[in-house]
């Protein structure tokens, strides 16, 4: 059985994430969508809360499975048995801290194989950082995220 992990902030998950994991479905045939709890940026979600979110979201979905982690990823892919992880890539700034990220997980686990897919071009402009600001101002963000994060986003900051 294929598995991979998509580890990220997923603070708050976007359609943009959304979008890679469902497209990842047709090549894994299970998913760990493993929330990072201890980036250094001041999450507006805590861990928890972003677990449940993707809980939600990914409710009746058997493949997918929603998990969290705290210190190196590298650890924890150890710990789960699983050596594919996944991240989507969607300009050239992500490349290259990407890069250097599967460089250096690579050094500390040579088993580990980062795969990266490139986001639809309709999500290329859409991350987490501009999400906020738009629901925070009164923007539209139907098309950005999806309606449990808007909702969630919206008593957060409003
Ligand atoms: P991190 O803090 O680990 O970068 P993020 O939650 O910001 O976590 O991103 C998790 C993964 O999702 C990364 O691989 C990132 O490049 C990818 N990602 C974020 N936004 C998009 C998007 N709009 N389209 C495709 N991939 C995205």
């Amino acid at each position: 059985m294929k598995t991979a992990i998509c580890p990220g902030s997923f603070d708050p998950p976007t359609n943009g994430h959304l979008n890679i994991i469902e497209r990842a479905l047709k090549i894994f045939d299970r998913l760990i969508v493993a929330v990072a709890v201890n980036t250094a940026k001041q999450p507006i979600f805590t861990g928890e809360e972003r677990v449940d979110l993707l809980q939600e979201i990914f409710d009746g979905q058997p493949k997918i499975q929603v998990d969290r982690f705290e210190g190196l990823l590298v650890d924890y892919a150890k710990g789960r048995g699983v050596t594919t992880i996944l991240r989507g890539i969607r300009n050239m700034s992500d490349y290259e801290y990407e890069f250097q990220m599967a460089l250096a997980n690579k050094a500390m686990h040579p088993e580990l194989e980062t795969i990266f897919m490139m986001t639809e071009g309709r999500y290329s402009h859409l991350s987490s950082t501009i999400i906020k600001d738009v629901i925070q101002y009164g923007g539209k963000a139907s098309e950005m995220i999806h309606p449990i994060v808007e909702a969630a986003l919206k008593k957060k900051l409003r």
